[in-house]
Parts: structure tokens; C-alpha cells; sequence
């Protein structure tokens, strides 16, 4: 099985993601992650990716493209891989169809988590991580996992545990610049989801486009895509 997932940040992709991956029990791919674990190990590729990462920019497609390509030839991928961060621009939806084509590589599905800039927004800023466990689900905009309230202060809605803040949660430069690429239909995320619509829609593709309205509580939205997957 093999899956594209695109959504926003803050649009619960992290989450239905990890959910896919326990489900059909494939590799998770994602580009951030590599790259940041080419920095940690002040590898060649980690140290040319840094300075756009560090400002907040896309790295050249010239260096993201054949890393990922890469990753899915790898033996831990035979069984199927869940692609997340890529591709998010026009240029490496193409380089990934392409190289997957001519690998013989097939693609199962593009899934689609929706969710407007506003509501992705503050999710992102509402996060509040519980100091005993990441996966406590706290958000002060989510109904449902909004943290409990003790002496006046908020505690996490699990174990009652203290909350806290992610830094690069609070940074609106960097929320607004991320969103900007995701957001742009013109050459961004979304123009990437629309090549693989297109694709579908034409009855040239084998792979089915899902997408999920990503505004329900974390349950609800699991609910449809396994619905929607036939699982
Ligand atoms: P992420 O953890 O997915 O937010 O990625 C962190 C950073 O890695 C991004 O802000 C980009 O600088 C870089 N990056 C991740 N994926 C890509 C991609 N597909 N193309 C270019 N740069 C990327």
C-alpha cells in the first residue's frame, strides 16, 4: 500500500498519519524528518539543507527530490510507504510521478486532509503539550479535547498533568510562512494535490483521491478515512 498524505500543519496529519502506518503496517516517510536527521548527523545533505530550513524555506527540489526518490527504493519500503511532506510544489509532484512510473512504483491513494488557514492556525497555537505524555491531546480551540481547569489553571485533560507550550507553535512568522507555501494553489501544496486530482479525474491514474474534512475531533476524522479506505 502505497499513500500521499497532504494536509496543513495543524491539520491533524501527524496524528491520522501514525494511524495508517499501525494500520497497513508500511514505512512512514517524511521529509522533514530526514532532513532533520541529516543535520543532526552534520551529513553533506543536512548541511546544504539547513540555511533554507533555518529561514523557513523550501530546500531546492534538486536535492529534496532524489533524497525522497531514494527513501522509497530503500528494502523497508517494499511493503508500502506513507509519503508525508512530499511532495508540496508542482515541480515534485511531476518528479515524483514520473520517477514512480518509470520504477514501476504504483501509488494506492492521495489522501486530502481540508482544513481552512484559520482553523489550521489555531489549532496550531491552541496545542498544549502534557509534560507526562506527548499523546495527551490538549487544545484550548478543540471541543472535545479542551484542557481540564484546576485552582484556576489549565491541566491536561488526561492525567492532570502539567501543560506546556511547543516555541515554534507560538512563532506566527513561521506558522504564516509554512501556511503560504501549503496554501498557494498557484505553484504550492495545494497546486501539488491538484496535479494528482487532475490526474485522477481524467481516468489516467490507478490511484484514488480521498479527502477528509479535517474540521471533527481526531476520532471522527480516523473514522472516515478508514471508511473511506475500505478498512
Ligand atoms: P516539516 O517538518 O515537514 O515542516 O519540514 C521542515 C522543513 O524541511 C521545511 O520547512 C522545509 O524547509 C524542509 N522541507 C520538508 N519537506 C520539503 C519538501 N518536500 N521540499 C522542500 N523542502 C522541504
Amino acid at each position: 500500500m502505497n499513500i500521499l498524505l497532504f494536509g496543513p500543519n495543524g491539520s491533524g496529519k501527524g496524528t491520522q498519519g501514525a494511524i495508517l502506518q499501525k494500520k497497513f503496517n508500511i514505512q512512514h516517510v517524511e521529509s522533514g524528518v530526514i532532513f532533520r536527521e541529516n543535520i543532526s548527523r552534520e551529513t553533506e545533505l543536512g548541511r546544504k539543507a539547513k540555511e533554507y530550513i533555518d529561514r523557513g524555506e523550501l530546500v531546492p527540489d534538486g536535492i529534496t527530490t532524489p533524497m525522497i526518490l531514494n527513501r522509497l527504493q530503500q528494502p523497508d519500503c517494499a511493503k508500502g510507504w506513507l509519503l508525508d511532506g512530499f511532495p508540496r510544489n508542482v515541480n515534485q509532484a511531476k518528479q515524483l510521478d514520473e520517477a514512480l512510473t518509470k520504477a514501476g512504483l504504483g501509488l494506492d491513494y492521495v489522501v486530502e486532509i481540508v482544513l481552512d488557514r484559520q482553523t489550521a492556525k489555531n489549532r496550531i497555537t491552541g496545542r498544549r503539550l502534557c509534560v507526562n505524555d506527548n499523546n495527551h491531546p490538549n487544545n484550548i480551540f478543540i471541543e472535545g479535547i479542551k484542557p481540564a481547569q484546576k485552582d484556576g489553571k489549565s491541566i491536561c485533560r488526561v492525567c492532570e498533568g502539567e501543560l506546556k507550550t511547543r516555541s515554534d507553535d507560538q512563532d506566527e512568522v513561521a506558522i504564516g510562512k509554512r501556511h503560504e507555501i501549503y496554501y498557494n494553489k498557484g505553484n504550492g501544496t495545494l497546486a501539488a494535490v491538484d496535479y494528482f486530482k487532475e490526474k485522477a479525474k481524467k481516468g489516467a491514474a490507478r490511484f484514488k483521491v480521498i479527502e477528509l474534512d479535517g474540521r471533527p475531533g481526531v476520532q471522527e476524522v480516523s473514522r472516515e478515512l478508514l471508511t473511506k479506505l475500505g478498512v
